[in-house]
């Protein structure tokens, strides 16, 4: 069995989703679409189902709703929901409130 450094991809999650018992979504970026997962999770490691993905979890602590990640080809800073977060999706924020979490964000994380 293959260890949990083995991965394809990281995901990033509400470590609030992962200490709850219902199932909750983790993207795959390679079929770009979600699969559900339930906790407790035996492994930091989750499979995508359709596809044989292997994404690794990367637990954020309670449920800070979004993050700023660097796209690692251009370096293009992209906001991103939290798999698990019950903060609302990104396709429901208006642009004025992307730019202010983004600004909060900016603020509390320790630049790269
Ligand atoms: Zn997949």
């Amino acid at each position: 069995m293959a260890g949990e450094d083995d991965y394809d991809s990281p995901a990033w999650v509400a470590g609030d989703a992962l200490a709850g018992d219902g199932p909750f979504d983790i993207f795959c970026s390679q079929c770009s679409a979600g699969f559900p997962v339930t906790p407790p999770l035996p492994s930091a490691v989750v499979v995508c189902p359709r596809c044989g993905w292997r994404v690794r979890l990367e637990i954020v602590p309670g449920d800070p709703g979004y993050m700023l990640l660097l796209n690692p080809l251009s370096g293009a800073e992209y906001l991103t929901r939290l798999a698990g977060s019950k903060s609302p999706p990104l396709s429901a924020l208006s642009p004025e409130e992307m730019a202010q979490i983004r600004a909060e964000l900016r603020g509390r994380q320790s630049p790269p």
